[in-house]
């Protein structure tokens, strides 16, 4: 995988443009294409419409003409206090009464217009503040992930390249655990706390259900995820696993935003919910997981938003996401990406499979597809 990247890197650096393409990997094969053309359904939300008119008795409070736009209790058309009937559009003069209202009408409608106007443009332009603050949040590069704390090496994406152990709540690397296990002739203790590694189903959970309770992030995602797939002897259960994920959630941990957005965008014992989907993966994207920033791509591709999609893609790259390097290659065949963007991308893959790679991780991956750590 390596060398067909600097192979492509090569080719990319040398050719003249537009003849990367057919490449010999099979990021363009069709279940690749899959990855950016998956139809997620979107609603558009239209934000920017109030409910600024929508009154009921809209004849009368067209009315208006006053100069003074004011908060007093003074009837904007007689002058006497107490006023309390309100224009209904813009909600900014009183009347003493519908009649007075109804006078005031042709003067106030101008000033009630303009206002109306005004609120609107500000409106607009506060939204469209507020969507340039979280873009700024959303497209940084995030963290990356962590190194194992065995061998120090970045530990994988891929979920098989690693494991997490419940005797000491580390997340181990797939070549230290084969490394213990080829070491003790199969005894299998963890790596890291020379704990043996639990024997039955029943162990299994009992050990993890301890981590649990002592509050532990990754357990309480991990038996989220159990319950979600009805692992280990446990009944399928999406309430339990989506209570868990939510759990392990508020205690920061970035797989759990991912799991609650793929409970929302599958419908696991939710209502499907795309908006609540997309909120939950950028949760996720901000704080370093690549899948979900994947998502967060194809949802932009599908909008339309091929730019928003590039960027985002290409920072999942960085973190390691190969789904997101094969989307750039193609946004970058259909010419929606330059050479310069393709080539980073391919750089950033290299690099994570750099950081990534090592004897000890091929041997266990070599010896066990349940230690694959590359895809
Ligand atoms: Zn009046
Ligand atoms: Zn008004
Ligand atoms: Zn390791
Ligand atoms: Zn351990």
């Amino acid at each position: 995988m390596v060398d067909d990247i600097s192979t492509d890197i090569e080719k990319l650096t040398t050719a003249d443009d537009g003849d990367i393409i057919s490449g010999e990997e099979d990021m363009s094969s069709e279940k690749k294409f899959t990855t950016c053309e998956q139809k997620l359904d979107h609603t558009k939300v239209d934000d920017t419409s109030g409910n600024n008119n929508d009154n009921a008795d809209q004849n009368i409070a067209q009315e208006n003409t006053g100069s003074n736009l004011d908060a007093s209790d003074i009837c904007a058309n007689c002058g006497k206090e107490d006023a309390n009937n309100i224009c209904n559009k813009c909600k900014q003069v009183k009347y003493c009464n519908a009649l007075c209202k109804k006078k005031h009408k042709t003067k106030h409608k101008k000033d009630c217009e303009e206002y109306l106007k005004r609120a609107a443009e500000l409106q607009e332009e506060e939204l469209r503040r507020a969507a340039e603050l979280h873009d700024i949040e959303l497209f940084k590069q995030p963290p990356r992930d962590e190194d194992c704390p065995i061998c120090f090496l970045r530990l994988p994406l891929l979920g098989s390249g690693t494991k997490y152990k419940g005797c000491c709540g580390k997340t181990i690397c797939s070549g230290c655990i084969y490394a213990m296990q080829k070491r003790d002739g199969g005894a299998a203790l963890c790596p890291f706390c020379r704990v043996p590694t639990p024997e039955t189903n029943k162990e299994i959970i009992k050990r993890l259900q301890k981590r649990v309770d002592v509050g532990d992030a990754e357990a309480i995602h991990c038996l989220g995820a159990y319950f979600s797939q009805g692992m280990y002897d446990l009944p399928q259960d999406y309430t339990k696993a989506l209570e868990l994920y939510l759990r392990a959630a508020e205690l920061g941990h970035l797989g759990a935003y991912y799991s609650i957005g793929l409970t929302y965008g599958n419908g696991d014992g939710v209502e499907r919910d795309e908006k609540k989907a997309q909120h939950y993966y950028e949760l996720a994207a901000m704080k370093g997981y690549a899948p979900a920033r994947h998502n967060l791509g194809t949802f932009e591709w599908n909008e339309g938003h091929k730019e928003r999609a590039l960027k985002h893609w290409l920072i999942s790259v960085v973190g390691g996401d190969p789904d997101s390097l094969s989307c750039i290659q193609e946004l970058y065949s259909d010419g929606d990406a330059t050479k310069d963007e393709y080539a980073k991308a391919l750089r950033a893959y290299q690099k994570y499979l750099g950081e990534i790679k090592s004897s000890q991780r091929d041997e266990a991956a070599a010896f066990d597809e349940d230690y694959q750590y590359i895809e």
